[in-house]
């Protein structure tokens, strides 16, 4: 019979390439998605799995809808991708990231346990969880959480929730603390993808300037496509378990917007780069970078994209679209 699994958060960036990864694998895939006046699944249409994706009605606020789904479909496997995922907004809109990123967490672990409790549960926890916590400049299963946004707060209150359904109802529910991963897919309000989409308008001639917050921050930047990978290898485990997935490496905004122009031959970036205040966040995470040593010995996860053919997918991507678009 065939594997079924439930991947919340499926018209985003890592949806669709979990859901294409699974695919290959010979799962069943539904999808929820939430109400919108306009769907759009350019993502899942760009990868080309739209077709064989059963798409389901729920959202991460409305407990009711999420029974419903577990009820009807008790996938094997589920994998919680939702949520209100830009740290930006998280300040201005901290209830809503909170009702979404934690309370929901909270409402489908319930619907899991009562409904399909033996469904494994995967849980999209994040670097920015971290946040200050940088004492020797690495971040692994050990460091303690300092986290500098609501977004941050809300996704280590889901967090610790997945823990304790581990823990007190002896369900196999795993968190992926993953670092930065883009993709061609990424959303466009995202830093590494505004770089990206705006150095392709300046490369066709479509725009002179991209406007940006800060260019210090440093992450430890993946592809999605690698880290949705380390994603289906915690739930083959026999045990459930935490893990760090990253790179190991650190570059900073400006690094990324270097490697960007370089990728379509521009040199002198500085002309093109304005900095804007209005971009920058009331408290920045300065540093994150990733230890994996537990994940490569147990999971035999390692990144294959590097730093440099990310960027340039990631603009080559962004030229194709804008081309694609003025024809
Ligand atoms: P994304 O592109 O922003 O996708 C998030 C998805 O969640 C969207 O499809 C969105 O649906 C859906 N969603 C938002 N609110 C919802 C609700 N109330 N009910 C149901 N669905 C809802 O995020 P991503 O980059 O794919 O990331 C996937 C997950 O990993 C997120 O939880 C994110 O916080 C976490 N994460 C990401 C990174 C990263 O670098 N990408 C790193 C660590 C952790 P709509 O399409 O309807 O808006």
């Amino acid at each position: 019979m065939k594997k079924t699994a439930l991947v919340t958060g499926i018209l985003g960036q890592d949806g669709p390439y979990l859901a294409k990864l699974l695919l290959e694998k010979d799962y069943k895939v539904y999808g929820l998605i939430r109400r919108y006046s306009n769907p759009t699944f350019e993502n899942p249409e760009y990868l080309g799995v739209h077709d064989q994706i059963e798409y389901v009605d729920g959202d991460l606020t409305d407990e009711s809808s999420l029974i419903n789904v577990v009820k009807t479909t008790r996938p094997d496997e589920v994998y919680n991708l939702a949520a209100q995922s830009f740290v930006g907004a998280s300040w201005q809109q901290a209830k809503l990231t909170t009702e979404v990123n934690a309370l929901g967490v909270l409402s489908l672990l319930n619907a899991i346990k009562f409904f399909s409790p033996t469904s494994k549960f995967y849980q999209a926890s994040t670097s920015e969880m971290f946040g200050l916590s940088n004492d020797d400049g690495y971040q692994d299963e050990d460091t303690p959480f300092h986290p500098r946004s609501p977004y941050g707060i809300s996704k280590v209150y889901a967090y610790w929730m997945t823990v304790n359904f581990r823990e007190s109802y002896n369900m196999f529910t795993c968190n992926g603390i993953l670092f930065n991963h883009e993709s061609p897919l990424r959303g466009i309000q995202f830093v590494t993808r505004k770089i990206t989409d705006g150095v392709a308008k300046i490369k066709l001639g479509l725009a002179d300037d991209i406007h940006l917050g800060d260019l210090d921050p440093k992450r430890d930047w993946g592809f999605a496509g690698d880290y949705v990978e380390a994603m289906y290898l915690m739930l083959q485990k026999e045990e459930p378990g935490d893990y760090v997935i990253a790179t190991g490496q650190t570059h900073s905004v400006q690094d990324f917007v270097e490697a960007a122009f370089t990728a379509v031959g521009i040199s002198d970036w500085k002309k093109h780069v304005k900095l804007d205040p209005r971009f920058q966040r009331p408290a920045e995470v300065p540093h994150l970078r990733g230890r994996v040593e537990k994940s490569q010995a147990r999971l035999g996860w390692k990144p294959k994209v590097t730093f440099e053919e990310l960027v340039k997918m990631m603009v080559k991507a962004d030229i194709e679209r804008l081309e694609k678009k003025e024809h």
